[in-house]
């Protein structure tokens, strides 16, 4: 399993594996086993509340339901979780615009651009009940220079329909 490999499956299925928005933390704690880390964003309020399994982080309502999933993916490696209870895998996180764009293309997945600055750009991808960005830094001035070699940065992928005021 490459990380290319897992960010496609996220485009498409707006998930990494069992870990996606509207999933229940009760299930994931059920099949998974406890999060690495949790807390809460504000001392004043229980929630909303994050969650982090390796380097996937989470964020739940009170609802215990997940809005929202972030990747960190600018280090070295980055840690997942697999299939099996507890268990980890570490995967070469450097990806390129050119990998992912040939994995999307690969699984029929489709995307619109987005540019809010000169060194960045963002793929947009609605995937079942989630809407999944991709952030790549160019490190450039030059919007078009080197696009095709520009880094993953980070990546979210947010729900869009549970509504109960506290996302
Ligand atoms: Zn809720």
């Amino acid at each position: 399993m490459s990380f290319t490999n897992v960010l496609t499956a996220l485009a498409a299925t707006g998930g990494i594996g069992d870990f996606r928005p509207l999933a229940s933390l009760e299930e994931l704690a059920e099949k998974h086993g406890r999060p690495s880390d949790s807390g809460r964003g504000s001392s004043e309020h229980e929630w909303p509340y994050w969650l982090r399994y390796g380097d996937v982080r989470l964020e739940a309502c009170e609802c215990r339901i997940v809005h929202s999933l972030q990747l960190e993916t600018w280090n070295d490696t980055v840690t997942i979780p697999a299939d099996r209870f507890g268990e980890y895998v570490a995967l070469e996180a450097s990806t390129t615009f050119r990998h992912l764009e040939s994995g999307l293309l690969v699984a029929g997945v489709s995307w619109t651009t987005i540019t809010r600055r000169p060194d960045q750009f963002t793929l947009e991808v609605e995937a079942p009940h989630a809407t999944v960005h991709f952030t790549f830094v160019t490190g450039g001035d030059d919007e078009e220079s080197g696009k095709d070699d520009a880094l993953l940065y980070g990546v979210t992928a947010q729900e869009f329909t549970h509504w109960c005021g506290q996302s």
